[in-house]
């Protein structure tokens, strides 16, 4: 447990000082809602700029007209030097999760630190990442800033960064009445009867259910019907612990059946057993209720 402070170092009004050249385009560029690095004479990009490069010592500061343009020459005719426009994107390199942030953080809620090197950039900056989860976070996450609309001229002018939206949700609602095709209406016509129709290819003999009037694998038109089921192999299932409005009750199984005479397998709610019995290849039974399927059950021993 730190015990707690005896000394304070404050400037009462704020500690002062100039920013000089580079450090000042940085900061006048963050105001108008742009980030720019400085580039150095072995053409790296600064981010943020610094008055020296580091590896070498030079100044990063060219003489005005030597090199690198400004962006705007005819507004900006002082500033000469090979400021960069980068971002605003960026990529995390590195990050740590700060929960609970602490009183001066720049987030109210729990954040990360990250170094994040922006694009066009050879160098990381460090910044709030506002990912709401840790489990949002990792290397290579693409970020871009929050900009706040009362722009000082600070590096907190950048609130923080935030995730690339790479989802949406949409709201999707469509009624719909499906009127059964010469197909599907065969196929439910045969379930009215408890039968499973099925179409076999008159070229190369596959079985399909439901009844389909072409072969998916050859092309070849279907008008062979035959009569699969009612008992199948379950191939694949999930157990579902989130209540579906055709399932109420959970845990749930919808399981892959292959019914007898079929090659290709159906999907159907399987109960009358424990979820945790369910097993590859367990031998199941279509229950029929008022003219369709109600689901499949274990095939009971005669
Ligand atoms: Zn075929």
């Amino acid at each position: 447990m730190p015990s707690e402070p005896n000394h304070i170092l404050e400037f009462p009004g704020g500690y002062t000082r100039s920013t000089g050249p580079v450090i000042g385009r940085f900061l006048t560029e963050l105001r108008a809602g742009r980030i720019v690095g400085v580039r150095t004479a072995a053409r790296k990009v600064l981010v943020p700029p610094l008055e020296y490069d580091p590896e070498t010592g030079e100044p990063t500061l060219t003489t005005p007209g030597q090199t690198g343009p400004v962006r705007d020459p005819v507004r900006e005719p002082a500033l000469s030097y090979d400021f960069v426009e980068v971002g605003p994107a960026g990529t995390v390199r590195e990050w740590t999760w700060v929960d609970p942030p602490r009183k001066n953080h720049p987030l109210d809620r729990p954040f990360a630190w990250a170094l994040i090197r922006l694009d066009g950039a050879d160098t990381s900056l460090v910044h709030a990442v506002d990912a709401g989860t840790v489990k949002a976070m990792r290397a290579g996450l693409r970020v871009w800033p929050r900009w706040r609309p009362d722009r000082v001229g600070s590096i907190t002018d950048i609130e923080c960064f935030v995730p690339e939206v790479t989802t949406i949700v949409a709201n999707v609602r469509t009624a719909y009445t499906v009127t059964p095709g010469g197909a599907l209406g065969r196929y439910l016509d045969g379930l009215s009867r408890n039968v499973f129709l099925a179409g076999q290819c008159p070229t190369c003999r596959s079985v399909y259910v439901p009844y389909r009037l072409s072969c998916p694998q050859c092309g070849s038109v279907i008008d062979d019907e035959v009569e699969v089921g009612p008992g199948g192999s379950v191939t694949t299932f999930a157990i579902n612990n989130l209540p579906d409005p055709r399932a109420p009750q959970v845990p749930f199984v919808s399981a892959y059946i292959l019914l007898d005479g079929a090659d290709i397998p159906i999907i159907a709610l399987l109960a009358e057993v424990p979820a945790g019995e369910v097993a590859e290849g367990m031998r199941v039974r279509a229950v029929f209720e008022g003219g369709t399927v109600k689901w499949f059950a274990p095939e009971r021993e005669a």
